[in-house]
């Protein structure tokens, strides 16, 4: 792990608090690093590596797997169609893709402009806590995240 990299510290805080939404050989998710969205979640290379272009082979033979259980997780526990993912690196070079539905009755391009303006109006940290505890349970498999309980 790279000392002065914000997602390598991160991944050794969540390690310690056993805070992963779902962690595997090669990646951890975890709840948006910088805006507390519901249903928004980061998912990064447990090693530091810079880019898609960097991921080692299991990196790369894991990751598609890990985007569809994630996205599927994510669209159930938030009842929503379509969960967005990009990743830019620009502020954090680690590799790392956001995902998450829209919310807020704004989708697409306004949306994003928000999410990555850091709009404070689209925080809901209980609601995200909640939902990313939804999240957990149904990537572990489990059935005690009932779909009408997510908001
Ligand atoms: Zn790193």
């Amino acid at each position: 792990m790279n000392t002065s990299c914000a997602l390598c510290d991160r991944a050794r805080a969540l390690h310690a608090s056993s805070g992963w939404v779902l962690e595997t050989s090669c990646w951890g998710v975890s709840p948006h690093p910088a805006l507390q969205v519901p249903g928004w979640v980061a998912v990064q290379t447990l090693r530091h590596t810079e880019g898609l272009g960097t991921l080692n082979t299991a990196e790369a033979q894991t990751l598609g797997p890990v985007l569809s259980r994630v996205s599927a997780a994510l669209a159930r526990a938030t009842d929503t169609k379509h969960i967005y993912t990009y990743s830019l690196g620009e502020r954090v070079p680690h590799t790392h893709i956001l995902m998450g539905p829209p919310g807020h009755g704004v989708r697409g391009r306004e949306f994003l402009d928000r999410l990555l303006r850091r709009d404070q109006s689209l925080v809901d940290q209980p609601s995200a806590d909640r939902t990313a505890a939804d999240v957990a349970a149904l990537l572990a498999g489990s059935d005690s995240a009932a779909p009408e309980t997510h908001q």
